[in-house]
């Protein structure tokens, strides 16, 4: 097991997992301070308990989190922030802890050929900077989606440019 140092990139990935009804897709359980921070108050207010929450990762499902055992779903209307793997339209947040979003990307691809997305986002990961488990709506570190945004964006608009 490698252990990593920051408690946002802590989050067991695949240990549990439960299935979005509206959907069908597995979802991954959220923390309970991700929910505070990212469902809207008068929301929250509603719901009993936030154990046994799950984020649904469909990129065309409505449903943000839910918990089939309380009969809860929160829909994209629920959360006070724009969903970035729920969105088609700019603009796309990848990075909530440091403001990066798809078209920030796709913008330094297309000037540079490349995106320092990554190098930048991962040297303040390691300065512990980020936090992603209150500002990103996943609970988890963004550096998965960064990267599979970057890649896009490279088969989209990079060139042989690179330095
Ligand atoms: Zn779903």
């Amino acid at each position: 097991m490698n252990q990593r140092n920051h408690s946002c990139c802590d989050v067991p990935a695949g240990v549990h997992f439960s299935i979005c009804r509206e959907c069908g897709n597995r979802g991954k359980p959220v923390k309970e301070i991700t929910l505070k921070n990212i469902v809207k108050e008068a929301r929250l207010k509603a719901v009993n308990g936030l154990d046994g929450f799950y984020f649904c990762e469909t990129s065309t499902c409505k449903v943000v989190y839910f918990n089939n055992e309380k009969n809860t779903y929160l829909r994209k209307e629920d959360v006070k922030v724009r969903v970035g793997i729920k969105e088609t339209e700019d603009p796309i947040p990848v990075c909530y802890c440091f403001g990066w979003t798809q078209d920030r990307i796709f913008n330094q691809i297309k000037q540079l050929g490349y995106s320092t997305a990554i190098q930048e986002i991962s040297a303040k990961v390691k300065m512990g900077e980020c936090a992603c488990e209150i500002k990103n709506p996943s609970g988890r570190c963004c550096l998965g989606e960064v990267s599979r945004v970057v890649r896009r964006g490279m088969k989209l608009y990079g060139n042989n440019k690179k330095r």
